[in-house]
């Protein structure tokens, strides 16, 4: 009875669901890793001992057949997501709504809800959800995104109680600014816009947040962490960021 647990990572690709993915290996999870960018997941499962399976939190067919093909499950870390553009509710664009609702509510509920029966199975089953400090806190152009954030909390808090009496852990991981592609993808590619909100000041990093995770990960089994919210020594608020004079 000495099976090696099986973590699932979802947008485990880059940033913080790659150093998840690699840090749990090394804790020693046998690491499932879902993104579009197959090749990106090959390289890692390669280096990690784990799988890669191909996965679109926004396709109900190719989530089907990520989960599908995933035998046994003991944490799932649902970290897919990503920011569309930084406009203000009377500009927000229906388009990049979309986008972030099915990538970070409907496909985070897509991925867990087959994957439930099998956290149960385990024994000792767990669902760590990448939340945000975006999920507790509203800022200008920010509601496109805060508004999935906040689904997020709600929907970590919910999954609390309905699997109360069940062997399933449930937390939620709420970073603040993290240096990764992001920020990048939310400015569709513009490095200068990407760059500017780590002017001057120290981000926390990828592996940052791995160690968060997998912190919470490697409590003993009744202890559940409901939510860990981490951020950079520099940043009190998504709004309020010390930085540094001559930046
Ligand atoms: P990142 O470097 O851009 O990584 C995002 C990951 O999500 C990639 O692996 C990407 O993989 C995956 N992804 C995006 N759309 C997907 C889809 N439709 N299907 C499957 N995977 C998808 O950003 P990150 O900072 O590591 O973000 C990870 C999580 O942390 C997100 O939920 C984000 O909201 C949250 N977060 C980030 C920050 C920050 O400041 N960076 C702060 C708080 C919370 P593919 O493109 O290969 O599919």
């Amino acid at each position: 009875m000495n099976e090696q647990r099986v973590a699932v990572v979802t947008g485990a690709s880059a940033g913080i669901g790659a150093e998840t993915a690699r840090r749990l290996a090394s804790e020693g999870f046998r690491v499932i890793l879902g993104a579009r960018r197959l090749e990106r997941i090959e390289e890692i499962a390669a280096t990690t001992g784990g799988v890669a399976l191909p996965l679109d939190v926004r396709d109900a067919r190719s989530v089907q057949s990520f989960c599908e093909g995933i035998e046994s499950c003991d944490v799932l870390v649902n970290n897919a997501g990503r920011a569309s553009g930084l406009q203000e509710v009377a500009e927000l664009e229906d388009e990049r709504t979309v986008a972030m609702w099915e990538t970070n509510v409907l496909g985070l509920l897509r991925v867990t809800r087959p994957l439930i029966p099998k956290l149960i199975a385990s024994g000792r089953g767990h669902i760590v959800n990448v939340g945000s400090t975006a999920g507790i806190e509203a800022y200008p152009g920010g509601a496109g995104y805060t508004m999935t954030k906040h689904a997020v909390r709600v929907l970590t808090r919910t999954l609390r109680l309905e699997l109360l009496g069940k062997p399933v852990r449930v937390t939620e991981v709420a970073p603040g600014l993290v240096k990764t592609e992001f920020s990048l993808v939310r400015f569709d590619g513009d490095e200068e816009a990407a760059e500017r909100p780590y002017r001057g000041m120290t981000p926390l990093t990828a592996e940052d947040v791995a160690d968060c995770i997998a912190w919470a990960v490697t409590r003993p089994p009744h202890v559940n962490i409901d939510e860990i919210i981490v951020r950079p020594l520099a940043q009190a608020s998504s709004t309020l960021i010390a930085r540094d004079q001559d930046d």
